[in-house]
């Protein structure tokens, strides 16, 4: 698209766009100098002849090959030889595979350093969590060695880096763009490149390694002779210590030396995605242009190929294919014929998949919307709360109950505690698996449109085979009066919102004959960020001392999944925004 010369790819600087009159010239004078010089192969263009067709133009940049499956599996590379450097492969593992189920979301199977081969889709969840696992990785203390200053400075920019890059393919792919939304991109690509450098000893080819070794294994052998003079000379302990201190330090620059000065960043992609900024501003999105549309095609393909028998198989994926393609077709009509005819739609119940249940949900403007309890638990008892408890397996969540109801309904109503006690007394209990919670869905253009993300509470069950869910989720607590110590204040940044574990989720029906829905929660406390005045923008959440936080809330006051990343196990977590918008808006609309 511009003139930049191969080994300038690698940095940010603005070139002239190419000129089709000046390559067109030099083909017709043979000019193979000039050709070669500016990187064109010496044969005539088409393009070239046609009446006000500008070449450099029509090129679009596919998000897919060129960020997702390009410059984001060279992240994904530069992270890992960092972290095996810094010795946080383990801590970053161990992250990664506790990540928590949330729905609509990747769960990664495989351990991060044997993921090779990675699909699109893979990589665009990836893209959603890499950062706080990243920062997790690095900030945990638990079975870690401490960072020195220097790994310390090393890490800030290294995060730094991750930040500007991930945060940069995000906002590429916006389905809509404002002028402040391109001025980040263009931001956010000035400060990657500004940060790079930190990953440029990872980018070193197995040339370059090779030599880096070369010079490690020469160095050892030197320092066998000297220390065997040293020994013939009578070197005291101490002499020896510091030499070898010395040794280390001399070795590491050495190494990094060889392994930075052969290394660049001079490759098509990374200067690729220079051009977005200016490509957006003029030509709109760039999902228009991306090939995921069209490679998702190539599914039924495949899996036509996967049934086959490997070895006969162009045959065999065509009638493979186009069989199920009709068979498709066929049920689609069965469906449209039944949807008319109701006599129809009896005969045809058997053979008319019922359609599956619908994701997502459009409402009219001003439409309230309202969460769903699903999978009923247990039977319906009359329980007293000792009973409430056992069955829940949480042994304050009658007291809990009690203080709810006497803080949130008896208060109001300027009724006494007793009252609640009354209104307890023959409650009816019924438990439930999961929540159906409605979340502004910003992938779709139109207004009111909603995600349904499932959030499950399987009390000590085990869930599909796996263990228990204990999901996390935002709570609204603005609406409740909660016990003093389940809650500490404002917290910074999220005055309406604060994370916590879904533990229960139930209805009861008080003696008063009212339906309350309700859910038992321990709620998080927030702790800062992992740096302070860091570039991540992501807090830190704990557990309050002492079984603090546990509280019941109101069942509306859940408001969806809290995308939490494991950090120090079962005590610290971050809080992924980069997990969905509709957070990321709520954190930042202060
Ligand atoms: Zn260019």
């Amino acid at each position: 698209m511009c003139e930049c010369p191969q080994e300038e790819l690698g940095n940010l600087q603005k070139y002239p766009p190419r000129k089709a009159e000046k390559y067109r010239a030099w083909v017709n004078e043979s000019d193979a100098k000039n050709l070669h010089n500016d990187g064109v192969k010496p044969v005539t263009n088409a393009l070239w002849t046609l009446k006000d067709v500008v070449p450099n133009e029509l090129i679009r940049s596919d998000i897919l090959h060129t960020m997702i499956l390009g410059n984001l599996q060279h992240l994904m590379e530069w992270i890992k030889g960092f972290l095996e450097f810094h010795n946080r492969l383990p801590a970053f593992d161990n992250s990664w595979s506790s990540l928590p189920y949330y729905s609509g979301n990747y769960v990664p199977h495989k351990s991060y350093r044997l993921l090779s081969q990675v699909s699109g889709k893979e990589m665009r969840s990836i893209l959603m969590v890499i950062l706080s696992v990243f920062n997790a990785a690095l900030h945990r203390k638990t079975d870690t060695q401490r960072p020195t200053a220097s790994q310390e400075q090393e890490f800030k920019r290294a995060i730094s880096c991750v930040l500007y890059l991930t945060d940069f393919a995000l906002l590429s792919r916006y389905r809509s763009h404002t002028d402040s939304t391109i001025g980040y991109m263009r931001e956010y690509l000035q400060e990657f490149h500004r940060t790079k450098d930190v990953f440029l000893r990872y980018q070193a080819t197995k040339a370059t390694k090779g030599r880096a070794d070369l010079v490690s294994k020469e160095l050892t052998e030197r320092n066998k002779s000297r220390n065997v003079e040293a020994n013939a000379n009578g070197s005291t302990a101490a002499q020896k210590a510091r030499a070898a201190v010395e040794d280390r330090y001399e070795r590491a620059y050495l190494v990094n030396q060889v392994l930075v000065e052969d290394s660049h960043f001079n490759f098509p992609k990374i200067h690729l995605i220079m051009h977005w900024a200016d490509q957006i501003s003029r030509y709109g999105s760039l999902l228009q242009y991306s090939t995921e549309v069209c490679e998702t095609s190539h599914k039924a393909l495949k899996d036509a190929y996967r049934r086959s028998n490997h070895v006969d198989r162009i045959p065999q994926i065509i009638q493979g294919y186009s069989r199920s393609h009709s068979f498709a077709a066929k049920e689609l009509d069965m469906a449209a014929w039944a949807t008319e005819d109701p006599a129809i739609q009896q005969r045809l119940g058997d053979v008319v998949r019922p359609k599956r249940k619908e994701t997502r949900l459009i409402v009219p403007a001003g439409t309230k919307i309202y969460v769903t309890l699903e999978g009923k638990g247990a039977v319906q008892v009359v329980y007293d709360l000792v009973h409430v408890a056992e069955e829940f397996m949480i042994p304050e969540l009658g007291d809990h109950i009690v203080q709810f109801f006497a803080c949130n309904i008896c208060q109001a109503a300027n009724d006494t505690e007793s009252d609640a006690e009354r209104i307890l007394l023959h409650a009816t209990v019924q438990a439930y698996n999961s929540l159906e919670i409605p979340v502004p869905d910003q992938d779709v253009d139109e207004n009111n449109a909603y995600k349904l993300q499932h959030v499950r509470a399987t009390r000590g069950n085990m869930w599909r085979g796996k263990e228990a869910r204990r999901d996390a989720v935002w709570v609204h607590i603005e609406s409740m009066r909660l016990r003093p110590t389940s809650v500490t204040g404002c917290l910074r940044g999220y005055h309406r919102l604060v994370t916590g574990f879904l533990n229960t989720l139930f209805t009861l029906r008080g003696s008063n004959g009212e339906l309350y829905k309700l859910a038992h929660v321990t709620l998080l406390e927030w702790a800062g960020n992992p740096t302070p005045n860091g570039p991540e923008g992501m807090s830190e959440v704990k557990e309050f001392l002492h079984g603090g936080g546990q509280t019941v809330v109101w069942l509306c006051a859940i408001e969806g999944v809290a995308h939490l990343v494991p950090w120090e196990p079962e005590r610290n977590w971050i809080v992924n925004n980069r997990g969905d918008y509709h957070v990321w808006n709520e954190m930042n609309d202060e």
